[in-house]
């Protein structure tokens, strides 16, 4: 068994050479010691990538012992390719799927494609009796209308049958806080799981952050200029910050976070640990 305290889900993502594919299967090594509740698979932009993603998912699902969710995103699929896919992870034996909107290859959605996630949801479930995990903004989705709209949007999913939604990443426990609050008061009680992003460049986090309206802490920006030559210093500011941020929601009653492992785990091992997964535990899995 896990820590009683604290649970952890980890996301990959889908490799695309040799190289890479070592690594994936390194880091889900490495992660499997620590009794995840789930890795998950995230589902690529285009055709080949999105190929790629399924036969992830299914390897990991067939490879590891511990349960996968498969990421799946519906605007650049007709309805009927989406549930063939969702059929295939079924069948698969993948029953967790986290269910999302996707970010058009194109402008606009497909003609008939699912028309949001919450679409996607309620069809997911005429197919199979899925686990369902849907996507969260903090600081809410750049595209939506309002705040209001998002959160409610949000409540949609989860009504439709979603189990849970992970959220973006952040960097501001106060910023969560006051979301989980806003999500209370419109009778949101479904868990919200923090998606927690190790900063493995602070560059390229700095300029994906832009992009997808997370909040990078101006504080960050000076303690990374500091140990900008030094790749052991910043390393350890890395699993510091995203520690520090973990307990203070522990504090607040979080249990269970999402880390981004962008399929390098050293960093999210090492805050595992430090936030009380318990490696002494691992069960080896019978070789099949
Ligand atoms: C935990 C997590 C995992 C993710 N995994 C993946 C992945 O594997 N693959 C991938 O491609 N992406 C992934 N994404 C990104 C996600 O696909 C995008 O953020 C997408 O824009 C919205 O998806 P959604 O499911 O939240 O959409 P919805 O729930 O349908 O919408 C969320 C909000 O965004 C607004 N919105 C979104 N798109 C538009 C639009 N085109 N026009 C108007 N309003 C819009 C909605 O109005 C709503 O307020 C992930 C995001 C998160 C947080």
């Amino acid at each position: 068994m896990q820590s009683q305290s604290v649970q952890f889900s980890y996301e990959f993502f889908p490799p695309r050479t040799p190289a890479m594919t070592r690594r994936l299967w390194r880091a889900v090594g490495q992660l499997e010691r620590l009794n995840p509740n789930f890795f998950s698979m995230t589902y690529g932009a285009l055709g080949s990538a999105q190929q790629i993603s399924i036969e992830s998912s299914i390897a990991m699902h067939q490879e590891s012992p511990v349960p996968v969710a498969a990421h799946l995103t519906c605007t650049d699929a007709t309805r009927d390719e989406t549930n063939e896919i969702a059929r295939k992870f079924h069948r698969a034996g993948i029953n967790r799927i986290v269910a999302l909107r996707g970010d058009s290859s194109t402008e606009g959605r497909l003609d008939g494609a699912y028309e949001n996630a919450v679409d996607l949801v309620e069809g997911l479930k005429r197919i199979a009796d899925f686990d369902i995990s849907v996507a969260a903004y903090p600081e809410v989705h750049p595209k939506a209308g309002s705040e209001v709209h998002d959160l409610q949007n949000l409540k949609r999913k989860l009504d439709a049958g979603a189990d849970r939604a992970i959220t973006q990443y952040f960097f501001d426990a106060d910023c969560f806080l006051r979301f989980r609050d806003r999500a209370n008061q419109i009778g949101i009680e479904k868990p919200l799981i923090p998606g927690i992003l190790p900063i493995h460049d602070f560059d390229k986090v700095s300029s994906f952050s832009q992009r997808c309206g997370a909040s990078l802490p101006l504080s960050y920006e000076v303690l990374f200029k500091k140990v900008k030559h030094d790749q052991q210093s910043q390393y350890r500011l890395s699993v510091d910050l995203a520690v520090e941020l973990c307990e203070r929601l522990t504090c607040e009653g979080v249990r269970q976070f999402h880390l981004y492992t962008l399929n390098q785990t050293d960093m999210c091992f090492d805050i595992s640990l430090a936030l009380g997964a318990d490696v002494s535990v691992f069960k080896i899995p019978s070789a099949a």
